[in-house]
C-alpha cells in the first residue's frame, strides 16, 4: 500500500509518499507559504531532482490538490490516485485522550478539536490539513498519529506540576511532552540494534534538533520525558528558553514594560542557543564552527546546552535505577560528532566512555562507546515520517 504522511503547519505543509512493503519513499515535498504570496511546491520523486512550481495557494485545500497533482501529474508523478491507500496525519497535542494512533473520524476530529487550546499553533492547522485531505481524497482511510501519545505511560508523579490539582482536574494542566513518536521509534529501533528484548531495557533518549527532548524509557515505556504542557519545557533549544523560573516573565515584564505576548515571544523564539550565543544562530553548525574559533559567546551557549542536557541524563538515571543504553537523534543529535562528545565526556558517573574514532559517524546508526563504557551509547537516526506510515499501515492495511 502506499501511504501519503502529512505535516501540515500553518503556512507550510511538508509530505512523503512511502511505500508500507518496501519502506521506501517514493516523493517527498514541502508547500511553502499556504496564504502567503509566493507560495510554491517543492517536491523530490526518488531518485530524481528537486522540482520547484511556484503557484497561488490560498489555502490548505489547494495546497493538498498541488501535492496530489505532483503525485499523480504524466510528467513527474510517480502513482495514480487510486494507489493512495491511507494518508497519516501528524497531530502535535493528543491531550490524554489519545494514548495511540487512531483511524480518524467525526468524533476523532472533535476530540483532537477538543484539546485545540493546549495547542493553539498547531492542533488547528493539523485539523485544516485533515479536512483538506478528507475533501481532495474521499473516501480514503486516514490515521492521526499524535507527537504525545507515547508519553502517556509516565507515572502522576512525573506528570503531575507542584500547582493545586484542581488546575490539573479543571484545565488538564500537567506535563504532556512532545516528540513522542521519534521518542518511541528510536527507543524500539535501540533494543533491535541491540538485539534485546524492548522490555528488558533501561534507555534515554535524546532528542537533539532544533527543538530538544529527551526521555527516559523503562521497558519500552516512557517513565519520565523533558518537555510539559508546551514544547517550551525542559532543554535549552535553538531559541527557547527550556526550563526558567516562571518569576522571570513577570520580572521582564516590569523591567521592560512588556505584556505576556512579548515576553511568551522572547522565550520561545529568541532565546535558547541563540539568545545565549548573543543572536549569532541557533544552529549547531554555526554555533560550533564559531566555539572552534574561540568564539565566547558561541561556547557560553554550547556548554549551557550540553550542560542541560547531561543533568537530564544524570535526573533520568535516577528515575530509571539503571540506564544500559543512551541514544542520540534528530539533526544535532545524528549529525554533530562535536556535540555528541561534548555531552559525553561528562557521562563519567554512570561509566560511560566514547569511541572517538566511531563518534564521527554522520546520520548513521553507529554505537559510539568504548569497549570499556559500562553504557552503550548509540546514534540512531529517528524517523517521524516512518513511523506515521507503518501506524497508518498498521490501522488501515
Ligand atoms: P527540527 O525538526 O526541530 O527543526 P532537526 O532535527 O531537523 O530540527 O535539527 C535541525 C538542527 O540540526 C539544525 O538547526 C542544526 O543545528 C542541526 N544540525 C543539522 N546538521 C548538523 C551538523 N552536521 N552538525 C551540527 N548540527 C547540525
Amino acid at each position: 500500500m502506499k501511504i501519503l504522511v502529512i505535516n501540515c503547519g500553518s503556512s507550510s505543509l511538508k509530505f512523503q509518499l512511502i511505500d508500507s512493503a518496501s519502506e521506501d519513499v517514493i516523493c517527498k515535498g514541502l508547500c511553502e507559504r499556504i496564504g502567503i504570496d509566493g507560495s510554491r511546491i517543492v517536491y523530490t520523486p526518488a531518485g530524481k531532482d528537486k522540482i520547484i512550481k511556484e503557484s497561488p495557494m490560498p489555502d490548505h485545500n489547494r495546497a493538498i490538490e498541488l501535492v496530489i497533482e505532483a503525485l499523480t501529474n504524466k510528467e513527474d508523478g510517480v502513482v495514480s490516485l487510486d494507489e493512495i491507500g491511507a494518508v497519516g496525519h501528524r497531530i502535535v497535542h493528543g491531550g490524554e485522550k489519545f494514548t495511540k494512533s487512531v483511524v480518524i473520524d467525526d468524533e476523532v476530529i472533535k476530540a483532537i478539536e477538543d484539546v485545540s487550546d493546549l495547542a493553539p499553533l498547531h492542533n488547528p492547522a493539523n485539523l485544516i490539513g485533515i479536512r483538506a485531505c478528507q475533501k481532495v481524497m474521499p473516501g480514503v482511510p486516514m490515521v492521526a498519529v499524535f507527537d504525545t501519545a507515547f508519553h502517556q505511560t509516565m507515572p502522576e508523579e512525573a506528570y503531575i506540576y507542584g500547582l493545586p490539582y484542581s488546575y490539573y482536574e479543571k484545565y488538564g494542566i500537567r506535563r504532556y511532552g512532545f516528540h513522542g513518536t521519534s521518542h518511541s521509534f528510536v527507543s524500539k529501533r535501540a533494543a533491535e540494534i541491540l538485539g534485546k528484548n524492548a522490555a528488558d531495557l533501561k534507555l534515554i533518549v535524546c532528542h537533539l534538533g532544533n527543538g530538544a527532548s529527551l526521555s527516559a524509557v523503562d521497558g519500552g515505556k516512557c517513565i519520565d520525558t523533558s518537555m510539559g504542557l508546551t514544547p517550551l519545557e525542559g532543554l535549552i533549544m535553538g531559541t527557547r528558553t527550556g526550563d526558567i523560573d516562571p518569576s522571570v516573565v513577570e520580572f521582564i515584564m516590569k523591567k521592560e514594560n512588556s505584556t505576556v505576548a512579548d515576553v511568551m515571544n522572547l522565550v520561545n523564539k529568541k532565546s535558547g542557543v541563540f539568545g545565549l550565543s548573543n543572536d549569532l544562530s541557533s544552529d549547531f553548525r554555526d554555533l560550533e564552527d564559531a566555539y572552534v574559533a574561540g568564539n565566547p559567546a558561541a561556547k557560553r551557549a554550547v556548554d549551557a546546552f550540553v550542560y542541560r542536557v547531561v543533568k537530564y541524563i544524570g535526573s533520568y538515571t535516577a528515575a530509571l535505577g539503571r540506564v544500559d543504553a543512551i541514544c542520540f537523534t534528530a539533526g544535532v543529535g545524528e549529525n554533530s560528532g562535536f556535540v555528541r562528545k561534548l555531552i559525553c565526556d561528562k557521562l563519567q558517573f554512570i561509566g560511560a566512555t566514547l569511541n572517538e574514532e566511531a563518534n564521527k559517524v554522520r546520520g548513521k546508526e553507529e554505537i559510539i562507546s568504548g569497549a570499556d563504557s559500562k553504557v552503550t551509547l548509540m546514534v540512531v537516526p529517528t524517523n517521524e515520517e516512518l513511523a506515521i506510515a507503518r501506524d497508518t499501515y498498521a490501522l488501515c492495511k
